[in-house]
């Protein structure tokens, strides 16, 4: 079994997420749902994120509109640009994303700019033809991937937002102007964003219905080396890479912006906090690159782009899009809107019309690298243990506690000690079935300790705590117990 499907049943059998509607047969793809751990582990993410990203920076949280006009998407470029090639069968009428299955049937990379007519010569040069029927397949034509909606009786034309960052534009100069702004400043938002993809695939890692936290980082793009705060990570670990380099450039952010791999320090600032971010999540950030994208692979609104990827089992999976956007989306809707959005960098007391650089996270691949970075399989005497070593902020449920046995009172006294820890910290009672079963329940799901009440406990008013790493135990007091939780929450 591959780490996908590992990562995939216990995803299943311990509640992280599972396919939408699933008991329907007209379930569509691409929709899959958070269940209790998924969420859990979702929200301590989030937080995290929060703490290491949103706050250390200063920056400020908005949580916007999903659904959204459609002259946000005039302006923004994605009616006209948001689309994916299509081809269509002749014969039997399948439809296959254009690069994606010449990608796959040659192993060449198609770039996302390329155009129909050239993605026609691909076709015809390797003699691709349909799969499923052997048919000629016709001409390369343009899907948007946006969900159309139509508003009230009058069916207005709407759309579901297909990043979360459109809400940050729009809202951008009340947000400046009500929250006292001073460039560079980050605006950053957690959200679902919707892209009807034409072929949703692998659970977590290609949705139609998604995760984003967006960081949207205005600035001036004549300052954009004037960033005190480049202090801080001058000495951070970038690693850096473009196709066509033989390894992966590991150098600090400072030599990188010296090299001239990296634009600037603002650039190399964010790249940096979002290193430390990733280190603090427990994904093996030695296994992740910076990828810098050419010309022709790049987003439509970007100039600059590195895109932040994870080795996992399924290859180098892209989790962060790190944009530098320029002023494409504040000049785009500051035309179709008429509103002027320029604002006054105090510094020279001049109207500027800030550029961007994005942080783009998709959430739901993160958590499925941070399960698949954290799965492990251990021989235990006889056994194979599965274990979810997941860092204790991260783990939905901090500490289990298991009576050895109900009778005597033990089941009591551990129902009392679960209820004076449940409202603090995320604490899981079980009393059914062997110990040894009730650990491995908590292991796979990612739980670092857990608290045994047994007839000691009655006397000395002690517990065992048991650490899941080291399956070391040791014996705590019971007044204890909540100052060994807030200890072990270190971040
Ligand atoms: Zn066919």
């Amino acid at each position: 079994m591959s780490n996908y499907d590992k990562v995939m049943k216990l995803a299943l059998e311990r509640g992280f997420y599972f396919p939408g509607c699933e008991i329907y047969p007209d379930a569509p793809a691409g929709f899959w749902e958070y269940g209790p751990t998924g969420v859990s582990l979702k929200n301590k993410f989030i937080e995290l994120w929060r703490r290491q990203l949103v706050r250390r920076d200063g920056m400020m949280e908005i949580d916007g509109c999903q659904v959204m006009s459609k002259s946000v998407f005039v302006a923004s470029g994605h009616i006209s640009n948001f689309t994916d090639p299509v081809m269509k069968c002749t014969k039997c009428g399948s439809i296959f994303r254009a690069d994606r299955f010449i990608e796959e049937k040659t192993g060449d990379r198609v770039p996302e700019r390329l155009s129909n007519e050239d993605i026609d010569a691909l076709v015809k040069k390797h003699g691709l033809k349909c799969p499923n029927c052997k048919g000629e397949l016709g001409n390369v034509s343009r899907f948007n991937m946006m969900f159309r909606l139509g508003i009230g009786p009058a069916a207005e034309e709407a759309y579901l937002r297909p990043e979360t960052c459109q809400s940050i534009f729009v809202d951008f100069s009340r947000v400046f102007k009500t929250m006292r702004g001073r460039l560079p400043m980050g605006i950053a938002q957690i959200g679902k964003s919707f892209r009807n993809e034409i072929a949703p695939r692998q659970s977590l890692l290609r949705l139609r219905e998604f995760y984003q936290a967006e960081i949207e980082v205005f600035c001036n793009p004549g300052r954009l080396d004037e960033m005190p705060r480049f202090e801080e990570v001058k000495g951070t670990t970038l690693r850096l890479f473009k196709d066509g380099d033989s390894d992966i450039t590991v150098l600090t952010a400072e030599e990188a912006i010296a090299k001239g791999l990296v634009p600037n320090k603002l650039v190399a600032y964010y790249l940096a906090l979002l290193v430390e971010f990733y280190e603090k999540t427990g994904i093996d950030v030695i296994k992740s690159r910076f990828r810098r994208l050419s010309d022709e692979e790049k987003a439509f609104y970007a100039t600059v782009a590195f895109d932040f990827e994870v080795q996992t089992s399924t290859g180098w999976l892209e989790l962060v899009a790190c944009n530098y956007r320029s002023d494409y989306d504040l000049k785009g809707h500051a035309a179709t809107s008429k509103e002027n959005l320029e604002v006054v960098d105090p510094v020279d007391q001049k109207k500027v019309l800030p550029h961007v650089f994005e942080l783009s996270m998709g959430i739901d691949r993160s958590l499925y690298t941070i399960l698949e970075h954290s799965y492990y399989e251990e021989q235990v005497k006889e056994e194979t243990r599965a274990v979810l070593k997941l860092k204790p902020y991260l783990a939905p449920v901090l500490v289990g506690i298991l009576p050895l046995m109900t009778k005597d009172g033990l089941g009591e006294k551990a129902r009392k000690i679960h209820s004076d820890l449940k409202l603090d910290f995320d604490t899981f009672y079980d009393e059914s079935g062997s110990i040894g079963r009730r650990y491995r329940r908590l292991e796979e799901a990612g739980a670092p300790f857990a608290v045994t009440i047994d007839q000691a406990t009655m006397q000395d008013d002690t517990v065992t705590v048991r650490h899941r790493d080291s399956m070391q135990q040791e014996r705590v007091k019971v007044s204890d117990l909540r100052q060994f939780m807030q200890n072990a929450l270190a971040i």
